[in-house]
């Protein structure tokens, strides 16, 4: 028996989110006594960033080398994990929630017949069945799901599992899959960054701007900010609206959900349709004039200051770091 977890890359490097998905595969591994974890990776992945998912409590990596998988085929990754989880002898998948585990899940919960829990947020209460308390209603509020199938697949969410470290040297083996060429039949033959340097969805770190920057010309202090943080940038939606800055980067109900370490909120009031798109976030810092601004009650760290004197000096004080 193993709990197999669907390890996610780019460019080579496993994703945090990634990791925290082995991290919460070896809990539930040793709370149902499911025995070891193996990770699976698929197409090229930097050999070395393998012993970070040992770290985190794999003991064993498959590998499927086949370089036809590195551009995120959907079908054809759902097929290398429907039998690598044959092979792997697993009755339960561990994989991060995201557009692709998402895409990978729904398709590989008809091939291997599993009942499918998204947004997990902590390890399932097994006392006399299987409940799954995910998150609903970006982050307002938990449900908890019912699983009876024999085979389940749970998708974690960001920032839900504290990232283990402490695991061993998993052992690397190549695994030979068998996919049809009809699973290439469709993939993604190039991609483009809209933005930056760090993508926002994925951002470790945020560095977000509101109406209170008063205009496009005053967001050399945000990209200064973001940069010296190696951070992503965003922005609240009557900035987009405006045309400060790409609506790409705006935050919130109708904009992106992110969910970084940090957010730095900077002259943002915090509208309850701002906050559903950051509520995720681990750590939120709140810059704002107005001590009464409704973003400090959801705030961890508060400044209350000008963000015309407070940015730059928060910026030179980093960087003197
Ligand atoms: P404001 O509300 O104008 O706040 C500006 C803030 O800057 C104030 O708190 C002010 O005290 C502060 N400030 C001013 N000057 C300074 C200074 N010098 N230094 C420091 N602080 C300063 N909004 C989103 O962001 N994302 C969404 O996805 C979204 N979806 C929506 C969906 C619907 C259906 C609706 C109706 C609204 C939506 N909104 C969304 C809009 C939302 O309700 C708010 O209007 C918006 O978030 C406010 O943006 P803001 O905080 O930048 O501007």
């Amino acid at each position: 028996m193993s709990v197999l977890v669907y390890i996610e890359h780019a460019e080579g490097k496993v994703k945090k989110t990634s990791l925290e998905a082995v991290s919460f595969a070896n809990a539930l591994a040793a709370k149902t006594g499911e025995g070891d974890v193996v990770a699976l990776a698929l197409g090229a992945i930097d050999q070395a960033e393998l012993a970070a998912v040992g770290k985190a409590g794999a003991a064993k990596v498959l590998q499927v080398s086949d370089s036809r998988l590195d551009a995120g085929v959907i079908q054809a990754h759902a097929t290398a994990v429907a039998q690598a989880f044959e092979k792997a002898g697993a009755s339960t998948v561990v994989l991060a929630k995201s557009s692709l585990g998402d895409a990978v899940a729904a398709r590989l919960s008809i091939k291997i017949k599993a009942g499918l829990v998204s947004n997990v947020v902590e390890l399932p209460n097994t006392d006399g069945g299987y409940l799954v308390k995910r998150s609903i209603y970006t982050g307002k509020a938990f449900a908890e799901t019912s699983l009876t199938t024999a085979n389940k697949i749970l998708a974690v969410k960001k920032n839900a599992v504290d990232l283990k470290t402490d695991g061993g040297d998993a052992a690397v083996e190549a695994l030979e899959v068998s996919i049809p060429d009809s699973d290439f039949a469709s993939k993604i033959v190039s991609t483009e960054r809209a933005t930056g340097e760090v993508l926002l969805p994925e951002a470790d770190i945020v560095v977000s701007g509101g109406r209170g920057m008063k205009g496009p010309e005053n967001w050399g202090m945000i990209e200064d900010l973001a940069k010296t943080l190696g951070a992503a940038t965003g922005c609240s939606k009557p900035v987009s609206d405006m045309g400060w800055r790409p609506h790409h980067e705006h935050v919130g109900q109708t904009g992106v959900k992110v969910a970084p370490s940090l957010y730095i909120a900077i002259g943002i009031s915090g509208a309850i349709q701002h906050l559903a798109g950051v509520n995720s976030s681990k750590c939120i810092v709140v810059i704002n004039k107005d001590p009464e601004a409704p973003f400090f009650k959801a705030a961890d760290y508060g400044i209350v200051g000008d963000a015309f004197e407070v940015v730059p000096k928060l910026n030179e004080a980093l960087k003197a770091e």
